[in-house]
């Protein structure tokens, strides 16, 4: 059986900020009884982490006083805040099998008492195996939408976000614009370099892009050497001139490869969402185009 272990730590002179780290102690758990399986029950009803931890703050208030519960985890990006915080906190932070899973902190206008701190600790430990849960979920479900040799979002992702995209654009009047990107004569690549050669060349391909992309574009690797990038709020002439830039940052750049210095080119198809636009015509648009860029002889830019 493991202990909470305190750990001390005064920042502002009126915010008495303790640390403990938390494990879970099963004679607490079996010493809350029949509260703690309905507790711990609810919280089983999600896997989204926003959710279970409002379930948490919500049951929590039945047994405690407190203005927030905070939870940071930046492994995970996580900043989350239930309530408005009070001058009063006390933070923890949260092993389970010796894994770091972030760290949760109730604050109020007045001082926790002993026993507040103490009924909030069993709280948290029954908060700990759902929260791993909640975790492990949204980890899976971010590799599930990444290609693992680029980092990129899959095509899996990409439909979803086409969709998402496109309702938001024609509700608001927006403009939505889509590039698909082709390497020129990639075959011949893996024919005199060699597969390793290719794949570096498809990673090189990759990082052109997301550095070129505005933090509301999307970028996804379609399958093999294709590409795709979706742009909000970005008029077809912006979109022809993103496309532009990529075209000839990828013809300027020389990439190393397993010692090699190799280049390449490709060719974009370029469309931009139109009203009467449904299910997969805004890709299949661009992909028309792509083949014109093709057609017209390779290292070009061709709007559909
Ligand atoms: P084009 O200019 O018409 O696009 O000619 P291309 O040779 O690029 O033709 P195509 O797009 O049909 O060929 C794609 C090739 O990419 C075929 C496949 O062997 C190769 N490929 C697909 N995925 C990968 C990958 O992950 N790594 C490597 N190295 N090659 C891949
Ligand atoms: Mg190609
Ligand atoms: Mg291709």
């Amino acid at each position: 059986m493991s202990t909470a272990v305190p750990f001390v730590a005064e920042t502002l002179a009126d915010i008495k900020q303790r640390k403990k780290n938390v494990v879970v102690d099963r004679a607490c758990i079996e010493s809350f009884s029949d509260q703690a399986a309905q507790f711990t029950g609810l919280l089983q009803t999600s896997l989204d982490l926003t959710a279970v931890l409002n379930i948490f703050a919500e049951q929590t208030a039945k047994v405690l006083s407190f203005s927030a519960i905070t939870y940071l985890n930046d492994q995970h990006n996580e900043d989350i805040l239930i309530g408005e915080r009070g001058r009063h906190s006390c933070c923890y932070r949260l092993t389970l099998e010796a894994e770091s899973f972030g760290e949760i902190c109730i604050s109020h206008r007045q001082r926790f008492t002993e026993n507040d701190l103490e009924l909030f600790e069993k709280l948290i430990a029954l908060l700990l195996y759902p929260l791993r849960n909640c975790l492990q979920f949204q980890k899976a479900i971010q590799a599930a939408s990444k290609d693992p040799m680029t980092g990129l979002d899959n095509r899996r992702s990409m439909d979803e976000h086409i969709t998402h995209e496109s309702k938001m654009a024609m509700r608001y009047g927006n403009s939505l614009a889509m590039l698909v990107l082709d390497i020129d004569h990639f075959k011949r690549v893996n024919d005199r370099y060699g597969h390793k050669a290719g794949d570096c060349l498809i990673k090189a391909m990759a990082e052109i892009m997301k550095s070129t992309a505005r933090t509301t574009d999307y970028t996804f690797r379609y399958g093999g050497e294709e590409f795709v990038m979706l742009l909000p709020n970005t008029t077809p002439s912006g979109a022809m001139l993103v496309a532009e830039r990529i075209r000839e940052s990828v013809e300027q750049t020389e990439c190393i490869c397993h010692g090699q210095a190799l280049s390449m080119t490709i060719s974009i198809g370029v469309s931009s969402l139109a009203s009467q636009d449904k299910d997969d015509s805004l890709f299949l648009r661009a992909d028309d185009a792509l083949y014109k860029a093709k057609r017209s002889g390779r290292n070009q830019v061709c709007s559909g």
